[in-house]
């Protein structure tokens, strides 16, 4: 189905239908997409380590290393009811979920500091042009709209990285072994001198790819590099 003509479903759908949830098909508000059941069933990524994200893990210095990203936020545990809308939003083409998802994300992990740019994590052009748009690209500019701060003055949204294709496919790789893969994955011939950067990405599984993405930052210059992503994903592996 032609894209608008979806648009004009979900549109008439919205003003003369009574409205279900997308989740568990319960009827719910009509300005809605989730009921209260789904919606409170969200677990947030709380006490979660400043470095990597892992649940539970604020508290125990976790991980001392003092690699870049210098602080990683990740609002939501990739579960359950997370799991399945980034699911939708990400190889169904739900794009109409990108708002809900960052206001989840940004309730649980609000962003404080002020930023140069909002860098997202590229997607190698053949990734891209498959799915037909980056999905960090399309939160960044969200999360930028969201930033407290007067219009002119929020930072932009920067796609000065380039990729190479992954090595390997790492679904099953563990950390040590993603970073290998990763190691030199991505460049720029954009200076960031002294430049406050924030990473945006989707889901964080071992944080290979931030510290690839933030090593090729640094390498441009930047001086402090931070990270937000929607949602942090079991540990797979060391
Ligand atoms: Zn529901
Ligand atoms: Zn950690």
């Amino acid at each position: 189905m032609p894209l608008w003509v979806s648009r004009l479903v979900k549109t008439l759908q919205q003003d003369f239908l009574p409205s279900y949830c997308l989740i568990c098909r319960d009827a719910c508000e009509s300005q809605n997409l989730l009921c209260n059941g789904c919606l409170n069933s969200i677990r947030k990524n709380s006490w979660a380590c400043r470095k990597c994200g892992q649940p539970g893990a604020a508290l125990t210095g976790h991980c001392r290393h003092e690699t870049a990203p210098h602080f990683l936020q990740a609002g939501l545990e990739y579960s359950g009811v997370t799991r399945d809308l980034i699911h939708r939003w990400k190889f169904n083409g739900a794009l109409e979920l990108t708002h809900l998802l960052v206001q989840l994300a940004l309730e649980a992990a609000p962003i404080k500091r002020q930023y140069h740019a909002l860098v997202p994590v590229p997607m190698h052009w053949r990734g891209r042009w498959r799915r037909g748009y980056n999905q960090s690209r399309l939160l960044a500019q969200v999360v930028s709209r969201r930033l407290e701060q007067p219009a002119q003055q929020r930072p932009p949204v920067t796609d000065g990285l380039i990729t190479s294709p992954r090595k390997k496919a790492q679904h099953h790789m563990g950390r040590q072994q993603r970073r290998i893969n990763s190691q030199g994955r991505y460049r720029t011939h954009q200076s960031f001198a002294n430049q406050s950067i924030l990473i945006i990405d989707d889901v964080i599984t071992t944080g290979a790819t931030l510290e690839a993405v933030a090593e090729a930052l640094s390498k441009a210059g930047a001086n402090h590099i931070d990270a937000w992503c929607l949602a942090r994903a079991p540990q797979t592996g060391k």
